[in-house]
Formats: C-alpha cells, structure tokens, sequence
C-alpha cells in the first residue's frame, strides 16, 4: 500500500471540495485532494452527448420507484456538468436552517458574505438579452402571457459562446466550474489532486481522524495520513463514506434526511424552428410557483431546458413509430423542467458491496404539486402558441388544447407511471444541527464525536433549497472551511 502524508485531505472536487481545497491550501495546509473521477480538461470536452454522459457521469436508481439520480463524476464533479445557474440562498431556507435545526449561527450577516464570496468567484452574471435562445423565450412568453412572474436566471459562466453543451463539460472553456475556479486556486497554493482515487474509508482512533484509505483505478491502495478530512463526495457518496467509516455505529442519523429536487420534463413542439438544443442549456425560469424569495406558491419552479437528443428522447412519450414522430420534430420542441421543493425525506444504506442504496417515496403531496407542477408547463406553452405538449408520462396522445390537460393527466401521479423522474439537486445524508440526536454535525460542519472529520457538501444542507444550489454548496464549503482552526 503507498503511504502520503497530509495536513488535510478533501475527498470530491466538486462545488464541496473546490472551494475547501482552495481555502484550506490557501491557509497554509498542504492538502491532498482524492477524486475518484477523472481529470479532464476543456480540450476532453468534445461535446458528443452519448461519450460525455458515459465519462462525466454517476447515476444511481432509487429503489422500488427506479427514480434517477444524477452527479458529476471527474474533478470538478456535477459543477462540470450542471447547467451554470445560480440562485443566493433563499432567506426563508436560511431562516428554517436557524429555527427548525437550531443552526443560530446561521443569520444574514454572517451567511451572505459567503454567498457574495462564491459569487464572485464563480463569475455570477445576470443574462443579457442577447443570449436569450427561442426555447427559453417561448417560456418567457408563455408565461407573460398568464401574468406569471418569470425571470433571467444569472449564470456562473465568463465569455460564453452559446454552445448548448453545458452538461457535457463547456468546451469553450467559459462556465466557471470547480474545474476552472478553485481546484485551480488550489493547486497553485500547493495542493495535490489525486484523480481516479477513491476514498473507501476515514480511519478514526480514540475518536479522532487518523487517515484515509482509498483505491486507485487501478486496484493499487493508499493510504493518507492526516488529522484532518473533509466530506465532499456528493450525496452520492458521502453518507455512505460515514457508515462505511464506522460512523452509522456512533450516530444514527448518518445516511438519514435525504431530500431532493424532484424533476420533470414537458416538452412542447412550435410551428417555427426553436432549436432548443443551441444556447446556454437553462437560463430562464418561471419564479411564480416558488415558495422562497417572497414566492408563496407551491412549491416548484419551471425552468427551460436544452433539448439534446439523447436526453429528449428518453423523456419524450411513446414508442415506436410515435416516438420517432416525436423525435423528427426536435428542432421545433422546446422543453422545460418542473423542479419541486420535494417535502419527502428518505435515507441512504449500504449494500453488501458498500456502495449506498437510496431510499426515498414521494409524498401523495409531492405527487399532487409535481402534477400542479406539469399543468402548469403545459398551460405556459399552449399559450405560448405550441401545437403539441408532450406529457412526462410513457404514453399518451400530445395535448393540442388546454382542456385536454385533465383527461390525459391522471389524477394522481404515480412514480410507476412517470416518463424521467429524476433529481440533480441532491441533499442531506450528513446534515449540519443542533445535536447529534438529530444531526451529523454541527454548525461549524464538524461531525459530532469525530475530531477533525468536516462535512462541507451538499450532505451538510439540512434541507434542500428550493432554487438551484450550487450557490449554497459553495458558500457552505468556503465558511465551514474557513472556519476549521480559525
Ligand atoms: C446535470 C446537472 C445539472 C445541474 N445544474 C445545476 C445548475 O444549473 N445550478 C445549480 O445550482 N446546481 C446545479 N446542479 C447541482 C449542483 O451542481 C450540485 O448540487 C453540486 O455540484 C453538488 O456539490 P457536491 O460537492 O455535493 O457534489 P459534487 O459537485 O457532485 O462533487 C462530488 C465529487 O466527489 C467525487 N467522489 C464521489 N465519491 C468519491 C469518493 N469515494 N472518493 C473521492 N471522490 C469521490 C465525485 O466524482 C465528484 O467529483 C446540477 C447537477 C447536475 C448533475
Ligand atoms: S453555452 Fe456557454 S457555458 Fe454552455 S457550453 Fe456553451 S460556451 Fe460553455
């Protein structure tokens, strides 16, 4: 087995371990960065959706409903894929943070400044008119036309050049990721990122970090020693880090309080082109529904989404020669997400192989928004002059009229009967709290009972955010590693 030594270790690359391999090199330690991905460059990103999604990719199935889970998995992790959207922490999910887990600390003035860090380091920008593609303006115009409050959504992105490849790793060099941004910092102030190493277990004594063993790609083991690790493998995996580390023994609240942004496409075909598939992938978003930023909705938000053609294929309805119909009709689709502050919780196990299983069911409730949810997409487009709206369901006739929308959606959504139920927003597992009787760990992101191990991913959130939260992550990791030894 090799042996390395470190000051500290971060385990993930994405918007968790960027920010904390930058801070924590920054303040002096040397760090050792263990990702279990690949180290792929601008130049790698060739743009073929079926080659990218295989390399960039993790995915997981919940068990019994087969929902898809989605992240990143090469250095940079899921902000290499995401789609660049940015959204501030929502104040009303700051302030459940404080009142419903006792996170006090937690207030604006000491919260803000790291959203306003990560901000500007990710280069979060307002969209200019100019990159307004035609599949996010039928939303806009959609939702214009209903009254609905609807917005340019800002994007971490510098010197984009309207490619549509976000989620396969901008080629251009342009959307700010973790691969661009601090794992880059991070180097420079003298950390060491070990691609294709994958961390299989924090080693503890007398309650305290003592290394981290890992595995390359190859089989060859390592072991790092150190005092200090953070948690930032993504919901994917970090819980099931914890438990494979023992820590599901100490506190049994590791793994539990899953939580996710449920999602579905609509999709909608229009007399003229769209050509949904050029463009920044998301940039527009439907603010009317949302329950945060002074929104008293529902629950859900619509955001445009890229049509690519693997992707719009295995969400559009039918089979066959239907599909195939649907499928000729690409370049005048346009296509939104219904994204819903789910209310449902779940947890994560391990298999016998170690690797976690997801437990999660959606509330009736959540069905009945997701449906709320999925009319309103189809509303926004119908009156935005489409032809045909495509439902998230696997067979049904496209809707031509508004009054078909009751008829064709059942009453009551089933995930079994869902055409890509899917989550990319992913959170809890390790959450920060109070107490270990109800939390992984506290405030400052320090895990209860374990000297020296941090959570500073998205498994740290004790709820999820109910806007896009890479954001959130990022601030999250800057203030908690900032804060280790301060
Ligand atoms: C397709 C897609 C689109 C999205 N779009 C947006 C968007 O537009 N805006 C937004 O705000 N959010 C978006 N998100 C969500 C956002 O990117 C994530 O919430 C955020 O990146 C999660 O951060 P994280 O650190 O928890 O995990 P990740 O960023 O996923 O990073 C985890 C890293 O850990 C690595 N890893 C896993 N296991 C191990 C191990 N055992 N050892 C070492 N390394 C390991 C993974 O390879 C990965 O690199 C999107 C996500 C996806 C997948
Ligand atoms: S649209 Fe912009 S951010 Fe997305 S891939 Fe193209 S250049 Fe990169």
């Amino acid at each position: 087995m090799e042996r390395l030594r470190a000051d500290a270790v971060v385990i993930g690359s994405g918007a968790g371990g960027g920010p904390a391999a930058a801070s924590l090199a920054e303040s002096g330690r040397r760090v050792l960065v263990l990702e279990a991905g690949p180290s792929l460059g601008t130049a790698d990103f060739n743009g073929r959706e079926g080659e990218m999604l295989a390399r960039l990719f993790h995915n997981t199935a919940v068990e019994g409903t087969g929902q898809a889970i989605y992240a990143g998995a090469c250095v940079g992790g899921s902000t290499v894929v995401n789609d660049a959207l940015c959204w501030p922490t929502p104040p009303e999910v700051l302030a459940a943070w404080r009142d419903e887990h006792g996170l006090d600390g937690l207030r604006p003035d000491r919260w803000d400044p790291w959203v306003g860090q990560a901000w500007r380091d990710v280069h979060a920008s307002p969209v200019t008119p100019g990159r307004v593609n035609k599949n996010a303006a039928r939303l806009a115009e959609g939702a214009d036309r209903l009254g609905w409050a609807n917005e340019g959504m800002h994007r971490n992105v510098a010197g984009c050049s309207n490619q549509g490849l976000c989620n396969f790793g901008c080629p251009t060099g342009a959307k700010q990721s973790t691969l661009l941004t601090y794992v880059p910092r991070a180097q420079r102030a003298g950390a060491q990122v070990l691609a294709e190493t994958r961390a299989e277990r924090i080693v503890l004594e007398a309650g305290a970090v003592r290394a981290v063993e890992a595995r390359r790609a190859d089989g060859a083991r390592v072991r790092v020693e150190t005092p200090l690790a953070c948690a930032a493998a993504g919901v994917l995996e970090t819980p099931a880090l914890l438990l494979r580390s023992g820590l599901g023994e100490r506190n049994p609240n590791v793994g539990r309080g899953l939580q996710l942004h449920s999602s579905l496409y609509v999709a909608a075909r229009f007399p003229e082109p769209v050509h949904g598939y050029y463009g920044p992938t998301m940039l527009w978003g439907i603010t009317e529904f949302a329950d945060v930023f002074g929104h008293g909705g529902p629950g859900f938000m619509l955001e445009n989404t890229a049509v690519h053609p693997v992707a719009t294929a295995m969400a559009l309805p039918g089979f066959g020669s239907r599909h195939e119909a649907a499928m000729r009709a690409l370049p005048y689709l346009a296509r939104t997400v219904v994204l819903l502050r789910d209310r449902a919780r779940g947890r994560i196990e391990l298999d016998a192989a170690g690797r976690g299983r997801f437990h999660y069911a959606l509330r009736a409730e959540d069905l009945a928004r997701l449906r709320e949810g999925v009319v309103a997409a189809a509303r926004c487009y119908l009156a935005a002059g489409a032809e045909e709206v495509y439902l998230p369901l696997l067979e049904h006739a496209p809707l031509v009229r508004e009054d078909q929308i009751d008829t064709v959606l059942p009453e009551r959504l089933t995930p079994a009967g869902l055409a890509g139920l899917y989550a990319v927003h992913l959170f809890g597992g390790a959450a920060m709290g109070r107490t270990p009787e109800r939390a992984v760990c506290d405030v400052r992101g320090a895990v209860f009972g374990a000297t020296g191990l941090y959570v500073v991913d998205g498994s740290a959130l004790p709820t999820n955010t109910g806007v896009n939260p890479q954001i959130t992550i990022l601030a999250n990791a800057l203030r908690i590693t900032t804060g280790i030894g301060a």
